[in-house]
């Protein structure tokens, strides 16, 4: 019997893994200039860390968890989301001392039993940034400021970000009730989802996707209406950093987002690229979180991304820009001349050039093959004449050009004519 992979997860081949890294890099390099560092959590943690942080009545910890006993019989959750480890890596390592900004940003996989269909998947990749330790509007304004240079620096031009404020313990418990007393005149109307969600989490009814449910979410009061003269002004505040940046945004009064710790500032970046589920990205300020975990008071603000879906919306001109083509194939012609090669391949690739060979002693029409489909930039043909005459062939493959280059200076030669891209050297 074939053993397949399970619904829902996918390999990354070696053939797409280039749009992976090159995105990754970029997030490594955009997010370094704002101060962010990589921070490392485990993929597991205690089922109760995701319990008590996304909240008993998300989606995600009512029927989305990955859950299972350890063998020591501990209760142990695949992490569905990272910002609950980063939280409880920010208390456990005491990073709050001394009191600071903490930065980080995270990258990896992440578990949920959802319905696979295009853009979700039960195994996917997020990129993540925590900025903890601050309740200025100026943290929030410039995390989504960096999160669209970082969109733009990959050629991602046609996005919208949303935001909307959810308010703050002081004035949210209060529009909840109003909220509560508003949907109970609808109920009957409302899908069964949200005829739950009413008396546990009335907030996620405004962003049900049932077309009848959004008609009469409209209609209910809105967070932005109720909020505290605390939270009205910091709102006001982060929209006007983001107009000094000149970042496009516009206000949606029904975005909640599913997760329950979010207070304030709340976002989404979507793409009309992405079809049915077109959220990018989705973040905002979390200020209570760190203190639920007996930690001390900590305002936060952060984000994750979709990276299957970033990928699948990168424009043409970036994935083409992406380099991953060798930069130069050896057709090796003969056994004499397979030591040389063996020899010219070795100090090229510990300058940095990317060199392929073939290993089959193939014919010179096959290796020449080999090297158009492997879409090397350049051929060098080293065979028994080559090596007697001291003289070997290098051959441009995209103008066909040809050079002579010395068996006596071989390395240097080829540096010369073959550029260095940014490959690290030994
Ligand atoms: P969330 O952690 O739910 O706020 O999601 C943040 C981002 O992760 C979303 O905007 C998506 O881009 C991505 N995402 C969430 N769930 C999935 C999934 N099941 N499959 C693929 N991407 C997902």
């Amino acid at each position: 019997m074939k053993i397949k992979s399970i619904r829902g997860v996918k390999d990354i081949l070696p053939g797409e893994i280039a749009k992976w890294q090159w995105v990754e890099g970029m997030a490594r390099d955009v997010f370094s200039r704002y101060g962010f560092k990589e921070i490392r959590v485990p993929i597991f943690e205690s089922t109760s860390l995701f319990a008590r942080g996304i909240g008993e009545t998300s989606d995600i910890v009512e029927k989305e968890m990955y859950t299972f006993e350890d063998r020591g019989g501990e209760q142990i959750t695949l992490r569905p989301e990272g910002t609950a480890s980063v939280v409880r890596a920010y208390i456990e390592n005491k990073m709050h001392h001394p009191p600071s900004l903490v930065k980080v940003y995270y990258m990896g996989p992440m578990f949920r039993y959802e319905r696979p269909q295009a853009g979700r998947f039960r195994q996917f990749y997020q990129i993540g940034v925590e900025a903890m330790g601050s309740d200025s509007p100026l943290v929030d304004a410039e995390t989504m400021g960096m999160l669209i240079e970082f969109f733009k620096s990959m050629g991602l031009n046609d996005l919208q970000l949303e935001i909307n404020s959810l308010g703050c313990k002081e004035c949210r418990p209060q529009y909840r009730e109003t909220l509560k007393n508003a949907i109970r005149q609808h109920l009957d109307a409302l899908c069964n989802n949200c005829q739950q969600r009413y008396e546990r989490n009335p907030l996620r009814v405004l962003d049900c996707k049932v077309e009848e449910d959004r008609k009469i979410a409209e209609s209910l009061p809105k967070m932005g209406d109720s909020l505290c003269d605390n939270c009205q002004s910091h709102f006001t505040q982060v929209q006007s950093y983001l107009t000094t940046i000149n970042t496009p945004f516009s206000i949606n009064p029904l975005l909640v987002r599913g997760l329950d710790y979010y207070s304030r500032t709340t976002f989404e970046v979507t793409s009309s690229g992405l079809g049915s589920q077109n959220a990018l990205c989705g973040g905002g300020r979390y200020d209570d979180l760190v203190e639920e975990f007996d930690g001390p008071s900590t305002p936060c603000f952060g984000f994750a991304l979709g990276l299957e879906r970033l990928i699948s919306v990168l424009p043409a001109e970036t994935v083409e820009s992406i380099e991953t083509d060798p930069d130069l194939f050896i057709v090796c012609l003969g056994a004499e001349a397979d030591g040389e090669c063996y020899r010219i391949a070795h100090e090229l690739r510990r300058k940095g050039l990317k060199v392929e060979r073939d290993y089959e002693a193939s014919s010179m029409k096959s290796q020449m093959r080999k090297a158009n489909n492997k879409n090397c930039a350049y051929v060098l043909i080293v065979g028994e004449n080559e090596l007697k005459s001291g003289t070997l062939q290098l051959k441009n493959m995209k103008d066909g050009q040809q050079n002579d280059v010395s068996l006596n200076s071989v390395t240097q030669d080829i540096l010369n004519i073959i550029p260095l891209k940014n490959q690290a050297s030994l």
